[in-house]
C-alpha cells in the first residue's frame, strides 16, 4: 500500500493530536487490544490511545470488553493447538 503525502500528513496529525475523539480511538481499538494481548506493550506503542482510554470511560469500557473477547479467543485457540 502506498501512502500519498496527504494521507501521511493525516496520519501524523492523527498521531500528534492531543485530543482524539472516540470515533478515531474506536478505529484502532481492536489493534490496540491485540497488541496488548500479544506484547503487553500497547500503551508504549500507541500512547495516544492509552491516554484517551484513561480519560474516556466509554472507550475504556469498550476496550475492556474487546480485551475480554480476545483473551477468550486466544485461550480457546491455545487449547486447540499447544504449539501456539
Ligand atoms: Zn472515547
Amino acid at each position: 500500500m502506498e501512502l500519498s503525502d496527504s494521507s501521511l500528513l493525516d496520519l501524523i496529525r492523527f498521531l500528534e493530536s492531543p485530543e482524539l475523539d472516540c470515533e478515531r480511538v474506536f478505529d484502532v481499538l481492536d489493534q490496540y487490544a491485540e497488541i496488548e494481548i500479544r506484547t503487553e506493550d500497547a500503551a508504549r506503542l500507541l500512547p495516544f490511545v492509552h491516554r484517551h482510554l484513561e480519560t474516556c470511560s466509554k472507550c475504556c469500557d469498550e476496550y475492556e470488553a474487546l480485551l475480554d473477547v480476545l483473551i477468550k479467543i486466544q485461550e480457546s485457540e491455545g487449547n486447540k493447538n499447544d504449539r501456539l
